[in-house]
């Protein structure tokens, strides 16, 4: 325990997520011998994210505008719809360079344990961007655990009827992992062996 500002940093730093107690200590006395314009960087980038980021009007990825980088890109196709949970699936997915088509991010997979249910996504702006009739497959990309999986069959459930075809990343991804985590090569291959649900 140390007293005033360097605590409160520790602490700080000790509410984020994967960051343990003597990780934060240690980043807490890196910044206090860094260099004072790399702690200026720091938090300058820490206060523009809250500012300047924000979620795109049509698919919900993280944007800089109105519409994300991948909604705007005119090279993309519109009749393939990719259903991720989180931004961060978006980034993986890209990486892989398997995948021309657009994004729909849920923020989140059901989980009633955490009573998170269909109406916590963006469920309904699915269904909306769906209906407009431009769409011919559906990939769900959701995380290969229970919540992701729930989530998938209840998508499935839901646009099926509407004439869409759905599909499911191929196995191969690690079960019970976090879509992110995956490879470029695993995830690449899993977009290739989708499979119809
Ligand atoms: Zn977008």
């Amino acid at each position: 325990m140390y007293e005033g500002a360097i605590q409160d940093l520790i602490d700080e730093l000790g509410r984020l997520p994967g960051v343990g107690p003597k990780s934060a200590q240690r980043i807490a006395f890196h910044v206090l011998s860094a260099d004072p314009a790399d702690v200026n960087r720091l938090a300058g980038a820490l206060r523009k994210v809250k500012e300047l980021v924000r979620f795109c009007t049509t698919c919900y990825n993280v944007a800089e505008s109105d519409q994300c980088r991948i909604c705007r890109d005119p090279r993309r196709t519109d009749e393939v719809l990719c259903v991720v949970e989180e931004p961060k699936d978006v980034v993986a997915i890209e990486r892989t360079g398997e995948f021309r088509g657009r994004y729909h991010v849920l923020g989140g997979a059901i989980n009633p344990l955490e009573g998170i249910g269909p109406d916590n996504l963006r469920i309904r702006e699915l269904m909306t961007r769906l209906s407009g009739g431009t769409v011919r497959e559906l990939i769900l990309a959701t995380d290969p655990n229970t919540e992701g999986e729930a989530t998938a069959t209840y998508l499935a459930l839901m646009v099926k009827p509407m004439g869409i075809s759905v599909t499911r990343l191929a196995s191969g991804l690690p079960v019970g992992g976090d879509l992110e985590y995956a490879d470029e090569i695993t995830l690449g291959r899993a977009f290739e062996g989708r499979r119809a649900v």
